[in-house]
């Protein structure tokens, strides 16, 4: 299979194409994997985020667009202006398989346009096109404008990706777009590739990506044995009846949904704001990604009062816990409508409403003249009219215009919780990891959780292991969220390798509730003739993947170290079935298990480790 990537150099608007050897693709798949490899080979070290040497790794899988098995995501890779390390994200809709479709299998962003500029990819051929007129302006115009220009305004065909405001300006917390409300929302992407002059990607074309396999035959086969697994699966049912908001009231119940900014695990208002309330009063369609049977998107509307919402997608689970339960806030109507303006703006929705948390509690501590003088003065005048209290749904929406354009108080609101937390004084306001803002499971009342966001590359991150699905869901077994088991190490290890090959192939990881690494086994046999693969090279493969990304942070020399804030470690839950736990007993008797497991000291790899995964090249890092 040919897999092949357009390097498009800003500075000079010259293009040029790059095959990435077969070699190379079985070692590292494609999307994440990839990324990581080539950022850690050509990414300087200590540069700063936003200059010309930062780059941007656009990248779709071997086995993206191939119908079925929700096989339409990419992947996004550069160094991230959040944390400073290794970022990446990815997302559905139908931006990777129509970037495949219209000739690339990837593209990398270097140098910088001096103005803004939007490019077309349509078979094989790439423009550049003034964007001034749409700089300044959020996604859903920018989609509109340029599906307008290409004259394809039918949904289904073509696709854009692009960046809103929050990224034009920087945004540390800022979320590439794409298909109007996917998100690839994490580690502040968005604003590398606006600091690039990019404002939006149109994809388009005829390449027919199924006929490149090796064994079209026995890949549809494979494909259709698994759809069936995930389609029969019963997390797949409830996600298509009720979206990922399902979790609300789950996580509730087991007294882990981080509320009021981390200081309480069980929110009272849970129900208002839960996937079943959402299907019931908001719910207009269900939906899905290029590919998939799943269905899990929610198409929703308010349809009058003073959070009036059009027609749009969402809200996810994430989403409406970080700007509901941990804000407090338990009106529904209000966060269809802030999901609508930070999908709009081009927000990462799990950092910005965490980041808004903080500002509440900080504003809660001003008050009660727990901050300075000076810095109680200068956040009342930052913030003006906005108030800031608990559960008020009204300075949510405020902040989110505020932050997109840097205005006042959303000058800082748009760095994120960690530097607004630093800048008044008071760093253990902000719940993060590696400096990303953590989302919705408090590993205090589930506490393999403990380790997978201590461990997680990319900072807090629930998606390099989902161990929620062990702890509390029971896939593959189930678990004490509350015991300590040493098994989960294993498994929290398994999941983040597996993760890893399943972020590079690409396919969605809702369908790893029902899948395991056999079935991808055969599918890259049919899809690629590696007639030798097996589960072993599957799992070596990951982790081969997951040492490159800790290689960047190592080598960095700062952030690889695997902890949790402090009030996870320290304050224990007042409240829930969890009352009374830290995540401290958890995370200091799995984290060396763990480290034996991986082959790491203190959180670096060993060098027996490199070899042992054919990394001998980036040996210096560690010696
Ligand atoms: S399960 Fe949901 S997120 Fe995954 S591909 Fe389907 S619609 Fe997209």
């Amino acid at each position: 299979m040919e897999f092949k990537l357009a390097r498009i150099n800003l500075s000079t608007q010259k293009v040029t194409e790059e095959k990435i050897d077969e070699k190379t693709l079985r070692r590292f798949i494609g999307g994440r994997g990839l990324g990581a490899y080539l950022a850690l080979k050509e990414i300087p070290k200590g540069i700063d985020p936003f200059s010309l040497e930062n780059k941007v790794y656009i990248l779709t899988g071997p086995i993206v667009g191939t119908a079925a098995i929700e096989s339409g995501r990419y992947h996004v890779v550069a160094k991230s202006p959040l944390t400073g390390i290794l970022g990446d994200a990815n997302s559905g809709g139908q931006f990777g398989p129509w970037l495949r479709f219209a000739g690339y299998d990837g593209l990398v962003l270097e140098g910088a346009s001096e103005d803004p500029v939007w490019i077309s990819i349509v078979n094989g051929e790439i423009k550049f096109h003034d964007a001034k007129h749409l700089w300044g302006k959020g996604v859903i115009h920018t989609e509109k404008v340029i599906r307008e220009t290409m004259g394809v305004t039918k949904e289904s065909l073509g696709s854009v990706l692009s960046v809103g405001p929050a990224a034009e300006n920087r945004s540390r917390i800022a979320a590439v777009m794409n298909d109007r409300y996917r998100a690839a929302g994490r580690s502040g992407l968005a604003s590398v590739i606006a600091s690039k002059g990019v404002k939006a990607i149109w994809a388009y074309g005829n390449r027919k990506v199924l006929d490149e396999l090796y064994d079209k035959r026995k890949y549809m086969e494979e494909a259709k044995k698994l759809i069936k697994k995930i389609l029969e699966h019963p997390i797949s049912k409830s996600l298509n009846e009720f979206g990922t908001a399902v979790l609300v009231n789950v996580i509730n119940a087991h007294g882990a949904l981080p509320t009021k900014n981390w200081t309480r695990g069980t929110f009272e208002k849970a129900f208002n704001i839960s996937g079943e309330r959402l299907a019931e009063v908001y719910l207009k369609a269900r939906k899905g990604c290029w590919g998939c049977a799943i269905q899990c998107s929610r198409v929703s509307e308010v349809e009058s009062g003073p959070f009036k919402t059009p027609i749009s997608e969402g809200p996810e689970y994430e989403t409406i816990w970080a700007n509901g339960a941990d804000t407090m806030i338990g009106d529904l109507d209000a966060l269809v409508k802030a999901n609508y303006l930070l999908n709009d703006m081009g927000f990462d929705t799990i950092s910005f409403g965490s980041t808004v948390a903080t500002l509440m509690e900080i504003y809660e501590r001003a008050k009660k003249g727990e901050l300075p003088e000076e810095k109680a003065k200068e956040l009342f005048e930052l913030l003006g009219d906005v108030n800031p209290e608990w559960g008020n749904p009204h300075a949510l929406i405020q902040l989110i215009w505020m932050a997109a354009y840097r205005n006042r108080i959303g000058d800082l609101v748009a760095e994120g919780a960690k530097r607004l937390a630093e800048y008044f004084g008071v760093p253990e306001a902000a719940i993060h990891v590696r400096g990303m803002e953590m989302p919705a499971y408090d590993p205090r009342g589930i506490n393999s959780m403990a380790l997978s966001y201590a461990t997680s590359n990319r900072g807090g991150c629930h998606l390099r292991a989902y161990s929620v699905s062990f702890d509390v869901l029971g896939v593959p077994k189930k678990f004490d969220p509350l015991g300590i088991d040493m098994e989960k190490v294993q498994l929290v290890k398994m999941q983040q390798d597996y993760f890893s090959f399943i972020d590079s192939v690409i396919v969605c990881k809702f369908n790893t509730f029902a899948s395991g690494p056999e079935d991808y086994v055969e599918l890259m046999k049919a899809a690629m003739g590696w007639e030798d693969f097996t589960v072993e090279e599957l799992l070596e493969t990951g982790e081969r993947i997951y040492n490159t990304e800790r290689l960047f942070a190592v080598r960095e020399g700062t952030n690889y170290r695997d902890t949790l804030p402090k009030r996870l470690l320290e304050e224990p839950l007042p409240d829930g079935p969890a009352k009374g736990r830290t995540a401290k007993e958890a995370l200091e008797k799995y984290l060396p298990e763990y480290y034996k497991l991986r082959g790491w000291e203190d959180g670096k790899p060993l060098p027996e480790t490199l070899k042992r995964l054919g990394l001998e090249e980036f040996l210096y890092i560690v010696s």
